[in-house]
């Protein structure tokens, strides 16, 4: 409850102040102002979609603002049709170009995607200058605001139009990003593959993403336009898309508040850089923050000392610089690349980032409470395992070149059972396990599910077809909680549609989604660290995480890629356990495993490869003593026939 008051009062206390604004301040400079800040806490908020939640440099953020302001235009202009047509179809433009763009875009990476992005942005201002019949060209296009209700929209009734949109705004994107929909953005941030393989669909939500970032650019824009009432192509370029990066990046990425706190920086740049008397101002806050921030780095020893002091020299040199210089306005470029360069080492949250840990402790934040767990047997409930055949292999071949890493594999996995696929280093196990789940095409050869062929090459379908696997090199998603790594993947809670979530109408659905995850936590021991974020686990913490995500699946077929490598011998005695328990829900099990007495304690069936072949099958007991094991094992056959005792094999 008291959170609850902390954080809505917060914004209700802003937003009322903003809206008392106009009836105090007549100052129509300052007006502007700020009309033009709640345009950019629009415009930011939709880039803070693409950088901050999904993490990549989208560069054509700044032609969906012009797209939006020229569509807004011309529909008054041509049309003849009142503002919230206008508003609507800028939108509406951004989301429709923004999903077009994201569907070959976004199957890039990095620098490909921003470059992606980047030539986006100069077609869309060629294409703005060149069709001079419509937009005017370089002589830009004239409109004006139309009425509203037959109300002219004065300059104080507009500003209020503005911040109600971003309130509006504000309110919808909070809910959204609360939701699935907000973890699914952030867990295909950290690792699309885990994404795809957990059911969540990463290109969807990736496409949905953009879209929905670039419509509220959009929408920015139709506002940009009727703001100025006069739009040229040259006004959306490259050199606005550095100061959008530079506001999400400064005001603190993944945060309404940043996206809010950047805009104001960049609004009152220009005047910043106009005014001597403020920029000193300006540039003495920034000194002291990077001071606060580099101490408290040196203090947490979270930050070296080059990193602590970089940026309090860099603003160092803006202060003294500011003393110095008679015109700031023409160093303006050197002055964003100070303070880009000052916000990047030393303040890679934000500002809003930075302040949140004062401000949090300041009003005591607390954290919203937890929960209680559901009941296990409602979320992951026992299953009759009959002992046929679940997963049947048939003759699967998967070459890389010349190697050929699984080479003719056909073998059964019967309901119910710990079915154990081990061999040496090499032989092919995790390239099995990569087919059957989909990460790779198989070269040949089938997978079926109960009889059904299994999709080929599609972990998400794999996923909903109901195999869920963990990875032999951990795919978490490091920036979640525990408790939300196991939320993006329950299957079966989420099912309010998009318009409910926005209007923050899916909160059941979100309370038992808590309740659920924190039941399979509690099973797998980790309930304790719900809330830490996955990255400060410990090591085995994250391996046991990575079962209970896998679990949130509910599967039928779980397979796990050596689980107990590189723990500790009591982590590898929980993680035994931890295997014995999901085995008596009745749910089947691939382990792949290093470790011959894990394998041993835990395993109904063995099968052994080498080279990618299978060269033996059978109980534990049985495969230690074979011959062709102890070979492959030890590169040389068994002296005696007493190699098969309680010594494990070595790995
Ligand atoms: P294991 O899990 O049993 O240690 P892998 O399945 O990882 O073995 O590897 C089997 C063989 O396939 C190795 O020779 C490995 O180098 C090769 N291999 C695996 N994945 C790839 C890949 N993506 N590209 C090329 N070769 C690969
Ligand atoms: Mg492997």
């Amino acid at each position: 409850m008291k959170r609850i008051l902390l954080l809505r009062g917060a914004e209700l206390i802003v937003f009322a102040l903003l809206a008392t604004i106009p009836l105090l301040v007549v100052n129509p400079y300052a007006l502007g102002l700020l009309t033009l800040l709640a345009i950019y806490g629009i415009l930011l908020i939709g880039l803070d979609v693409t950088v901050g939640y999904l993490g990549q440099v989208n560069l054509a953020h700044v032609a969906f603002l012009g797209l939006g302001a020229y569509t807004a235009g011309l529909v008054v202009t041509k049309l003849g049709l009142g503002m919230a047509p206008a508003l609507l179809a800028a939108m509406a433009v951004g989301l429709l170009l923004g999903g077009l763009l994201a569907l070959p875009a976004l199957r890039l990476e990095g620098p490909q995607f921003a470059l992606a992005t980047l030539s986006f942005s100069a077609l869309s201002t060629t294409a703005l200058n060149e069709l001079e019949g419509l937009t005017g060209g370089a002589q830009g296009l004239s409109l004006s605001r139309p009425p509203v209700f037959g109300y002219a929209l004065t300059p104080p009734l507009f500003y209020w139009l503005c911040m109600a949109l971003l309130a509006v705004v504000w309110m919808l994107m909070r809910n959204l990003l609360a939701s699935q929909w907000g973890r699914a953005f952030e867990a295909l941030r950290d690792s699309p593959i885990a994404t795809d393989a957990m059911g969540v669909g990463t290109y969807r939500h990736k496409v949905a993403a953009f879209a929905l970032g670039s419509g509220l650019g959009g929408l920015a824009g139709g506002l940009y336009a009727f703001n100025f009432q006069y739009l040229q192509p040259q006004s959306f370029t490259y050199d606005l898309m550095i100061i959008l990066l530079l506001g999400v990046v400064l005001g603190g990425r993944k945060s309404l508040w940043g996206a809010f706190v950047g805009a104001s920086v960049i609004v009152l740049l220009p005047n910043l850089l106009s005014n001597r008397l403020l920029f000193q101002v300006f540039s003495g806050l920034g000194f002291a923050m990077a001071l606060a921030a580099g101490w408290r780095g040196l203090m947490k020893k979270t930050t070296r000392p080059f990193q602590a002091l970089a940026p309090v020299a860099a603003m160092g040199l803006l202060v003294v610089g500011g003393l110095l210089v008679e015109n700031t306005e023409d160093w303006r470029k050197a002055i964003f690349a100070l303070m880009l360069f000052s916000v990047v080492v030393g303040l890679p949250e934000g500002i809003m980032g930075f302040l949140a840990l004062f401000l949090a402790k300041l009003f005591r934040v607390p954290h919203a409470p937890l929960p209680e767990p559901s009941d296990l047997d409602a979320v992951l409930p026992v299953r009759a395992a009959d002992g046929s055949p679940l997963l049947v292999l048939e003759d699967l071949k998967r070459y890389f070149g010349g190697v050929k890493a699984v080479d003719g594999l056909s073998m059964t996995i019967r309901s119910g059972a710990i079915h154990g696929l081990i061999g040496p280093n090499g032989s092919g196990k995790s390239t099995v396990v990569n087919v059957i789940s989909g990460l790779y095409t198989p070269s040949s050869g089938r997978t079926l599910l109960r009889g059904v062929a299994l999709p080929s090459g599609s972990l998400f379908q794999v996923a909903q077809a109901g195999v869920a696997r963990t990875f032999q090199n951990l795919q978490l998603f490091g920036e979640l909680t525990t408790l939300e790594n196991v939320m993006v993947a329950l299957k079966g809670v989420y099912r309010s549609s998009l318009p409910l979530v926005l209007l923050g109408l899916a909160r059941t659905e979100e309370r038992r989604a808590r309740a659920d995850a924190l039941a399979l936590l509690e099973l797998i021991g980790l309930k304790a660290q719900a809330l830490t974020k996955a990255k400060d686990l410990t090591y085995g913490a994250q391996r046991f995480l990575e079962i209970a995500r896998a679990l949130a699946r509910k599967p039928d077929l779980l397979i796990l890629d050596e689980p107990a490598a590189g723990l500790a011998h009591p982590d590898v005695l929980q993680q035994i356990e931890i295997i014995k328990r999901i085995h008596q829900r009745g749910i089947t099990i691939v382990l792949i495993e290093h470790h011959m007495d894990v394998v041993s304690e835990l395993c109904d069936t063995v099968t052994v490869l080498d080279g990618g072949k299978i060269i033996a099958e059978g109980t534990p007991e049985e495969i230690k003593r074979h011959p062709r094991v102890v070979e492959a094992y030890l590169g040389h056959p068994p002296q005696t026939e007493t190699s098969g005792g309680a010594e494990p094999l070595p790995a």
